[in-house]
């Protein structure tokens, strides 16, 4: 089923409008509260959402995904163990302009190519796929426009036409989809620790070596690690548009996707557990290590860290990806759509970076790290 969002006073498209975090109509400016929508199709006196339904399309959605049933566990939550068919696509005709969108079976919410109109794939947002919460995009289209002109005038090292130019191809507002973990880390170490002092008396220099016996027993619980399940999407670049800041998490409604792109998870909860497990594994053995300190050496005889999972939850979370090019390639930079936080590789002149490291002379180390870790692509502009 296909919803458009149009306005009750005048029928024209509404869009979430990121200034207000409200439904706004393109054509005279109505704006309506999404969260009073909750639940809700349809809101008294409000927005009104056509649907645009053919006769097999239930029949379609319930066929495209197989539910596995085998993996549910004895909580009242149901698994979320889904097994995609493969290549299915799936026709929607546009409301406003009649005209044929092919989605593929990823796509929950997207645009008419022809008349620009959002629209939200509402079954892919049902059930077992319905995100529990989003966090609305705070950055609009304009204001990203802006700040990916300014990134490209940034940077010492960027070629001179790259700086001046303006080659925005495509700029687009996705909705990532994400799982959001808490986890609970026990870890408990004991190791062998020593203070050495070295001291002079008369004629002799003394070193005395002191020995401890060091035992931590720690219990931490982590809420909400965010790992985002979309294959399409790049896991480095994904992981440092973190933060998002939770303050701004919303129960998910659909209306919050009208005018964006958004796709559901490729990978369920289950599939990306041990990397979320590993990424938390890190934080509990550093916060142990940080427990250990004025000591001159530290032996670890025993580390036991188990990272269990309490909770998982669907979110979906706002990224504008702009595709531009430069010098005949292509390149992609993204935006966290709540934080404005910048991540990408402007092009690097190679020139200039000769320039610059023959032109200090006994190059210094620091530099040297600086350029290679430019070159080796380390590096992040901000
Ligand atoms: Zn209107
Ligand atoms: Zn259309």
């Amino acid at each position: 089923m296909v919803k458009h969002y149009k306005c009750s006073n005048c029928g024209a498209d509404m869009e979430f409008d990121t200034a207000s975090g409200m439904l706004k109509c393109s054509s005279c400016g109505r704006m309506d509260s999404i969260e009073q929508m909750a639940g809700q199709d349809e809101l008294p006196g409000g927005a009104q959402v056509s649907y645009n339904m053919d006769e097999d399309d239930k029949k379609a959605a319930e066929s495209a995904y197989e539910y596995d049933y085998e993996n549910s566990s004895d909580d009242d939550e149901p698994s979320r163990h889904i097994t995609f068919r493969e290549g299915e696509a799936k026709e929607y005709n546009c409301k406003n302009c009649g005209a044929v969108l092919i989605t593929d079976i990823q796509t929950t919410a997207t645009k008419c190519n022809y008349c620009g109109a959002g629209i939200v794939i509402s079954e892919r947002l049902s059930g077992i796929l319905a995100p529990e919460c989003v966090i609305p995009f705070t950055i609009s289209k304009e204001q990203a426009q802006e700040a990916f002109k300014k990134w490209c005038r940034k940077g010492l090292l960027t070629p001179n036409d790259f700086r001046v130019a303006d080659r925005i191809k495509d700029i687009t507002g996705l909705y990532v989809p994400f799982w959001l973990y808490d986890l609970n880390g026990k870890g408990e170490v004991e190791a062998t620790c020593t203070k050495v002092r070295t001291y002079s008396s008369g004629d002799w220099i003394y070193k005395e070596t002191k020995y401890y016996h060091v035992y931590r027993k720690v219990d931490l619980n982590y809420l909400r690690v965010p790992c985002d399940a979309s294959k399409k999407m790049d896991d480095t670049m994904m992981d440092r548009l973190e933060p998002y800041n939770y303050n701004n998490l919303k129960d998910f409604q659909m209306p919050y996707l009208a005018g964006y792109i958004a796709e559901k998870y490729d990978y369920d909860d289950d599939d990306l557990l041990p990397r979320v497990k590993n990424r938390v594994h890190s934080y509990v053995d550093s916060y142990i290590r940080s427990t250990i300190s004025g000591y001159s050496s530290v032996h670890y005889n025993r580390k036991d860290i188990r990272i269990i999972k309490k909770r998982s939850d669907y979110a979906l979370f706002p990224v504008w990806m702009v595709c531009y090019d430069f010098r005949q390639a292509e390149h992609t930079f993204a935006m966290n759509g709540q934080t404005g936080k910048i991540v990408g590789k402007p092009p690097i002149s190679a020139a200039k970076v000769a320039a610059w490291f023959f032109g200090i002379s006994g190059g210094t180390f620091l530099l040297f790290r600086i350029i290679t870790s430019i070159l080796g692509g380390g590096f992040l502009w901000f």
